[in-house]
C-alpha cells in the first residue's frame, strides 16, 4: 500500500528558476491529497505525471497567495478535462466567498460540483476520515489564521494466532467476533482476553505538514512519533528575527520540533529566495535532527510499511 508525498513546489513567497511556491500531492492506498495549491501546481503535476484527475481533495493550509494561487486555474482545468466528480476543498471559512466569485467570474459553465469544507484554524480536529485514512487539523502560528495537517493510516482489524484458532477450535463467527475486539470465554468460562489471540503485523504511517508557521511547541504533543514531517524553514537562525517578524520558523526550530516529537524523519522546504544554496540551512536543521532532508521539487518520500517485530 502506498503512503508517499511528491513535493510540486518548495519555495516560499517568490518563485525561483528552480522552485515553485508551495504544494505537496500526498499518496495514500492510491487516493491523491493536494495539500496547498500554489501557482504552477498544474504544471509540476503533469510532469510529476501525476493525474490531475484522480485529486479528489484538496486541503489549504492558510490564505495566502504563495500557497492558494492555483486553485481558480486548477479547478478551471479539471472542468476542461471534463471532470463529473465532486471536488472536497479543506480551508478556512473566508476562502468560500472568494472562490465561489471566482469561480462564477472565469468559469463559464462548471460540470462538477466544488464541496467546500471550513476548517477551524485553532481547533485540533479529524477533518477528514475514510475508514482507511483520517487527516487532522493542526492549528499553527503565523501572520493570519493557518492550519497544519496529519494525514494517517487508520489501524485495520487484528489479526488473529494461528496457536490461538487451534488451542480454542476457533469458528468462523467467533473469528470474527474477535477481531472485532470481543474477548473469548472457553469451556470452563475462563476469559481470555482479546489482546492474548490478536496481533498486529504492522502500524499505521503518518505525514504531517506544518507550513507557514512560527516555532510551536503547541506542535510537539499533536506530531508524536510522526513518520515523516514537513515543516517550514523559510530562514536561516542568523536571520531569526525576521522569521519571528514574519511568522515564520528558521532550520534549526524546524529541527527543534522533529526533535521534541520524536519524528522518524524530517523534510524542511519553503525557503526564502533570500539563500542561493539551502545547505546552510540544512546543516544547521542536521545538528539538531539528523535524520533531515532540503527538499526539492519533484522528490518523493516514501514511508515504506512498518512491520512489527
Ligand atoms: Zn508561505
Ligand atoms: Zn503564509
Amino acid at each position: 500500500m502506498t503512503f508517499s508525498v511528491t513535493i510540486l513546489g518548495s519555495s516560499s513567497a517568490l518563485p525561483t528558476s528552480t522552485r515553485f511556491p508551495s504544494a505537496h500531492v500526498l499518496n495514500a492506498h492510491e487516493r491523491l491529497f493536494l495539500i496547498d495549491c500554489a501557482e504552477g501546481t498544474q504544471m509540476q503535476l503533469r510532469r510529476m505525471h501525476i493525474k490531475m484527475s484522480k485529486i479528489n481533495h484538496i486541503f489549504i493550509s492558510h490564505l495566502h497567495g504563495d500557497h492558494t494561487l492555483g486553485l481558480v486555474g486548477l479547478i478551471s482545468t479539471l472542468n476542461l478535462i471534463g471532470r463529473k466528480s465532486d471536488l472536497h476543498i479543506y480551508a478556512h471559512a473566508e476562502l468560500e466567498s472568494n472562490l465561489n466569485y471566482n469561480l462564477k467570474f472565469f468559469i463559464e459553465a462548471l460540470n462538477y460540483k466544488v464541496v467546500f469544507h471550513a476548517v477551524e484554524p485553532n481547533k485540533r480536529q479529524v477533518i477528514y476520515d475514510d475508514g482507511k485514512i483520517t487527516v487532522e487539523s493542526l492549528p499553527l502560528r503565523h501572520r493570519v489564521p493557518a492550519t497544519g495537517f496529519l494525514f494517517k493510516e487508520k489501524r485495520g482489524l487484528p489479526n488473529i494466532r494461528k496457536a490461538m484458532i487451534e488451542k480454542y477450535s476457533l469458528s468462523l463467527a467467533e473469528i470474527s467476533a474477535i477481531k472485532n475486539g470481543s474477548d473469548l470465554a472457553d469451556h470452563d468460562g475462563k476469559i481470555i482476553p482479546n489482546i492474548e489471540l490478536t496481533y498486529y503485523s504492522t502500524e499505521p504511517r503518518s505525514y504531517a505538514y506544518c507550513s507557514d508557521t512560527l516555532y510551536s511547541e503547541r506542535l510537539v504533543g499533536m506530531l508524536k512519533d510522526v513518520d515523516l514531517l514537513y515543516h517550514e524553514a523559510t530562514f536561516a537562525s542568523e536571520d531569526k528575527k525576521l522569521a519571528k517578524q514574519t511568522g515564520h520558523s528558521t532550520a534549526e526550530q524546524a529541527a527543534t520540533i522533529a526533535k521534541k516529537s520524536d519524528a522518524k524523519k524530517l523534510i524542511i522546504g519553503h525557503f526564502s529566495s533570500r539563500y542561493k544554496s539551502v545547505e546552510p540551512l540544512l546543516n544547521e536543521a542536521k545538528l539538531v535532527f539528523e535524520n533531515t532532508f532540503a527538499v526539492e521539487d519533484g522528490q518523493v518520500f516514501e514511508i515504506p510499511i512498518k512491520r512489527k517485530g
